[in-house]
């Protein structure tokens, strides 16, 4: 645990209004239920934050309590501009590259605002003041849980907030069956239970709210779309845009599907390559030894946690899916 943080709630209350808690572009489950934790947490102490993501983010979020009051820097820049110039704090909530956060990044870079980091993904770049940081901790939301016991005051947590944290805790963990998963956030779950959390709501609210198109595509992903190569310790899969169009794909509907190239019998490494209209993204996940931070470090400009990483490529997909294919043979040897 690398662990700086210097200020405290009174500090903080004395800055109330001039709070902005930031998140990752494209944010996922855990992303925004640390922002809108943390917000939770504060406001209920009397103190006013304001959450901005650089982007949008998938629809069954939307249900998340104060999702409301969420800014999106992309479809309100000046709104954004104006906050991020007037913040005294400025917290950047599961990332931890300037770079994941689009030309946000420079506006942070260039604010005087005080920069806290709080994280789990390696090797923090070094542009915040004060840090939370617990590098392969289950998710940032169990990290909130934990800063608001340590540094803030854990008597603020209330249902609003713990309905935030138990999403993250259970999106980045699969429901609790990945790896990154302790007894520290089992425990964490069960007193958020203990705050009015149910978790058969919160999964319903997560995972059973599909849209027939999503399920559809999801269907032709299965039959279709997954190539096993490497002697089928890998899994490849690719959707090019026009198969995006003619499923109506919206932001999100393509979450978690990575993982099923993943449960087939002897895959180490299952790669999802999408052509987006401004970028081809992947996501990479593994078992054991992969690691695909590295691999998407050295390759497509990403970069994760050992079993979970993304990246992405300017080239087209053609050339992404050739690259991926060579690139992978110089990473054989972790593969058993
Ligand atoms: P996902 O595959 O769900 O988009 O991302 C998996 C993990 O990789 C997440 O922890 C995410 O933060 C990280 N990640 C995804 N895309 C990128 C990227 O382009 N750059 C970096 N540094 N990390 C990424
Ligand atoms: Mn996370």
């Amino acid at each position: 645990m690398q662990d700086t943080i210097v200020h405290t709630l009174e500090d903080l209350r004395a800055s109330s209004g001039k709070i902005v808690i930031t998140t990752h572009h494209k944010p996922d489950g855990d992303a925004m239920g640390s922002s809108l934790g943390l917000y939770h947490l504060l406001k209920n102490a009397g103190i006013d934050s304001q959450v901005i993501t650089p982007t949008d983010y998938a629809e069954f979020l939307h249900w998340l309590p104060g999702n409301d009051t969420v800014v999106v820097h992309e479809a309100d820049k000046p709104k954004s501009k104006e906050l991020i110039n007037a913040a005294e704090y400025i917290f950047c909530l599961d990332f931890n590259a300037l770079g994941r956060i689009n030309e946000m990044g420079d506006y942070i870079q260039h604010s005087d605002a005080k920069i806290v980091m709080i994280d789990h993904h390696q090797d923090p770049q070094d542009f915040d003041h004060e840090r939370f940081v617990e590098i392969g901790a289950s998710s940032t939301c169990e990290l909130i849980y934990k800063y608001a016991h340590k540094h803030l005051d854990a008597s603020y947590m209330n249902k609003d907030m713990g309905e935030c944290i138990y999403t993250g805790l259970i999106t980045d963990t699969g429901s609790f069956r990945f790896g990154s998963t302790t007894s520290s956030t089992i425990r964490t779950a069960a007193d958020l239970m203990d705050i009015g959390v149910v978790p058969a709501t919160i999964y319903n609210r997560l995972f059973d709210q599909n849209r027939l198109d999503r399920l559809q595509l999801l269907g032709y992903f299965l039959a279709n779309k997954i190539e096993l190569i490497e002697d089928g310790k890998v899994a490849l899969a690719h959707f090019t845009s026009e198969e995006l169009s003619r499923y109506n794909v919206i932001t999100g509907d393509t979450e978690g599907f990575v993982n099923y190239g993943l449960s087939i019998k002897g895959v180490q490494l299952s790669a999802l390559i999408i052509d987006r209209d401004y970028l081809v993204k992947m996501s990479f996940r593994s078992t054991d030894v992969f690691p695909c931070n590295e691999f998407s470090a050295e390759f497509f400009n990403g970069g994760g946690h050992k079993n979970a990483a993304g990246g992405a490529s300017e080239d087209s997909l053609e050339n992404t899916l050739t690259k991926f294919k060579e690139s992978i043979k110089s990473y054989r040897s972790y593969l058993a």
